[in-house]
């Protein structure tokens, strides 16, 4: 895979960019196992974001529908010109941060994302994909990511990596780790650092519609706020409530009232999130 990339970039004179985290995959082992992750069915549509030299793209023609968003206009027109005779792959030159992934979803079925991510934009876009609406027919997300941010989605309370991306990958997804460690060296360039790849599976069952999951990740953002403070003190006037009326939710839950929020579950949240909610709609029936 080396010299294919090497071959491909000196061919047609392209220039590695690495204001768009351009690390190439170059390890054919690695490459597999993303592919045998993405179960590969011919129904599938596959979007694979920052195909780059469209190298782990090859492997995915079989499928229906292949739809590629690449934010480097030379590497677009080069993969359009790659993919010129594949009727079922279409290129997007673009940010996927502004695409509206929905729409380009919309009525589709067996559908997979998979990426090997550019770093500097790894959580946005994963956060993006695990906001994806779940009447869309989303199968799971294959995604390269760093280690580091591997590491915090999948921690756990009272761990050092925990944090309100934990919480959110968690609950919105089954996540399994296909490879912990993808050495630096798999890469053209080289990364600083060590990589990991993750399978998320997204849940369709909650307990809590979209509004009530949308305030709940607000209430998770402003208790990992000030990670040395405990947990009344971070909500202390969150949506106006006193601090005296957070301390009563998290006693009606069995909550020590020092409790801070990287020891705090999902569940936990959950219910805390519960309670407030019916604070405030009670306040907004009486006023
Ligand atoms: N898929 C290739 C591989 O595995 O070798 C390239 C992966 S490289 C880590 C990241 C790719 O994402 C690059 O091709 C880069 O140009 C592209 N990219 C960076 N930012 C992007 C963005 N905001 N939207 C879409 N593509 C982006």
């Amino acid at each position: 895979m080396l010299n294919k990339t090497l071959d491909l970039i000196k061919k047609n004179g392209l220039i590695l960019k690495k204001k768009y985290g351009q690390n190439f995959l170059i390890d054919d082992n690695i490459m597999q196992k993303i592919i045998s992750a993405l179960e590969l069915d011919k129904n599938d549509l596959i979007l694979e974001i920052g195909p780059g030299l469209g190298i782990l793209t090859e492997n995915f023609l079989i499928a229906r529908k292949v739809i590629l968003i690449e934010i480097d206009e030379t590497a677009a027109i080069f993969l359009k010109n790659k993919f010129d005779k594949n009727k079922n792959v279409q290129v997007i030159n673009s940010d996927v941060l502004k695409i509206d992934l929905e729409k380009i979803f919309e009525g589709e079925k067996n559908i997979k994302i998979v990426s090997n991510l550019p770093y500097y934009i790894s959580t946005a876009v994963i956060t993006k994909c695990l906001e994806i609406k779940k009447n869309i027919d989303l199968k799971f997300m294959v995604f390269m990511m760093q280690k580091e941010v591997a590491e915090r989605i999948l921690s756990a309370p009272n761990k050092k990596s925990y944090g309100s991306l934990s919480v959110f990958a968690q609950y919105k997804s089954d996540i399994l780790f296909i490879e912990k460690n993808v050495s630096p060296n798999c890469f053209l360039p080289k990364p600083k650092v060590t990589s990991s790849i993750i399978k998320f599976i997204p849940k369709n069952n909650f307990e809590i519609d979209d509004a009530e999951q949308k305030f709940l990740f607000s209430l998770v953002k402003k208790s990992f706020s000030k990670r040395r403070k405990t947990l009344i003190n971070c909500l202390d006037n969150f949506c106006g409530l006193s601090k005296n009326k957070i301390a009563n939710v998290l006693a009606q839950n069995n909550l020590d009232l020092n409790i801070r929020a990287e020891s705090m579950t999902i569940n936990d949240f959950t219910n805390l999130s519960l309670g407030i909610k019916k604070i405030l709609d009670s306040e907004k029936i009486a006023s």
